[in-house]
């Protein structure tokens, strides 16, 4: 991680315009206070602004790392028309890593009502911050032995350090949350059975976790692996020289800079225009050294490496592509790694009744979050399919009023 100049970020505050209508607020998807933020830093009040930030976005420490920024904040500050945009988001990093490291948060109220939220993702845990501060007592349930779901277990560490994780989970702790690690829901604990112990809503924040099958030929062979579950832990893989990298969004480039290897490359049905791994991931794979091949789609995958045909656009408003016969060729590689998007895993809705999902398998829900079943709430992942940090936040704090909303309504 790199060592935080303070004076550069100050430098950095000093060049925004403090815009009255900032552009940099409208595009950020939780809509955080930049100029107010920024004018605080400079008045070096930075607890205050930690403070708004964390009201705001309780993983707004996390967003500072790992959001599209050049779509967001960073894409649409005015200064970078004419010059370089200003980096608001190494200025939050900064602020949030301290607010959560010199903050300990106490519950406002003590309420009887009793929450059980399911999986600790992003979405999971802004819950947690957001219900557990108001009072009410949660119970985190997380199949895996710590929390943070993609945050830890998929999201490289020279990415994302864990450390935050760790400041967020003292944070839960200080608010009498109740955390059961290794506890998979819906197998032996059911949703039925958290109702009849008393749980008065329940909330499923459980991610997108099924790897989406290429369906070719060679797919279960032993050198072939799915970037969700490679990245889960990559250190336990021996993948030998040359790695094939198939899909090109973010979790195909943190594939491919995750290793060893000294020859890696991606291969891409389309062109570079059409990933949707952000500009800044492509451009750090490539200083990585990692090659790129476009317009080839797997055929098969043999011993050797993967057969690829060319592909072509048919037409370029409707992105159509169409395969060039004939035009089969291998690419030499000791192991292939499968990137393109996820799917839920269906552990809950196949133990319970009442729980609709479309036919993707993602769990249906009004915009409030309100599932099919009375009482059981969704959000991030899950319901969206493979989105980003900000938005299963920002979504997680619109679920956290209408759990307060139905909770209100069930008092009386
Ligand atoms: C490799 C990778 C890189 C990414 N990079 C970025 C990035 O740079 N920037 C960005 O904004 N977004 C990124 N994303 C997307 C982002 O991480 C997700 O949109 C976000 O994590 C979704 O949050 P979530 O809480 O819905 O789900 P998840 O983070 O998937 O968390 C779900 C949690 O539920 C647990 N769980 C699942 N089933 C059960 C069960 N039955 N019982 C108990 N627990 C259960 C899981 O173990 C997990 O902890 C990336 C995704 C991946 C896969």
């Amino acid at each position: 991680m790199k060592a935080i100049d303070i004076n550069k970020l100050k430098e950095e505050a000093n060049r925004c315009f403090l815009c009255k209508v900032p552009k940099c607020k409208k595009y950020c998807p939780i809509d955080t206070q930049i100029p107010a933020v920024i004018q605080l830093f400079k008045e070096n009040k930075i607890d205050e602004a930690g403070e708004i930030l964390f009201n705001n976005n309780p993983l707004s420490a996390i967003c500072g790392v790992v959001c599209p920024h050049e779509d967001q904040c960073l894409g649409n500050c005015i200064r970078g028309i004419k010059d370089e945009p200003v980096n608001f988001y190494e200025i939050e990093s900064f602020i949030s890593r301290e607010y959560l490291k010199n903050t300990k948060l106490k519950q406002e109220n003590k309420l009887n009502e009793r929450i059980a939220i399911i999986g600790s993702g992003p979405a999971g845990i802004s819950l947690a911050l957001i219900l557990a501060k108001k009072g009410y007592k949660v119970t985190i349930f997380e199949k895996r032995s710590h929390i943070g779901g993609v945050l830890r277990y998929g999201i490289p560490k020279f990415r994302l350090p864990v450390g935050v994780l760790d400041d967020i989970e003292n944070m839960l702790l200080d608010l009498n949350v109740k955390i059961r690690y290794n506890a998979l829901v819906g197998p032996v604990i059911t949703i039925d059975k958290l109702f009849e112990d008393g749980y008065d809503a329940i909330f499923i924040g459980t991610g997108v976790w099924n790897p989406k099958p290429l369906n070719i030929k060679g797919e279960t062979f032993g050198h072939v692996h799915y970037a969700i579950d490679y990245l889960k832990s990559p250190n336990s893989y021996r993948l030998g020289d040359n790695v094939v990298i198939i899909g090109a969004g973010n979790v195909a480039m943190d594939a491919a800079k995750n290793h060893g290897a000294s020859n890696v490359t991606v291969v891409y049905r389309k062109g570079f225009e059409d990933m949707t791994a952000t500009k800044a991931e492509i451009k750090d794979a490539k200083e990585d050294g990692v090659n790129f091949e476009l317009f080839k789609a797997p055929v098969e995958i043999i011993d050797e490496g993967v057969i690829f045909i060319d592909t072509k656009k048919l037409d370029d408003e409707r992105k159509t592509m169409v395969n060039i016969e004939g035009s089969e060729k291998l690419i030499n590689a000791d192991s292939v790694i499968i990137a393109i998007s996820q799917s839920p895993k269906n552990n809950i809705v196949s133990n319970t009744k009442n729980i609709d999902t479309n036919k993707y398998g993602l769990l249906v829900t009004d915009d409030e979050g309100h599932t099919t079943r009375e009482g059981v709430f969704a959000s991030g992942d899950v319901v969206t399919g493979a989105k980003t940090v900000v938005e299963a936040v920002a979504n997680a704090k619109k679920v956290a009023n209408s759990i307060e909303e139905y909770l209100k309504l069930k008092r009386v």
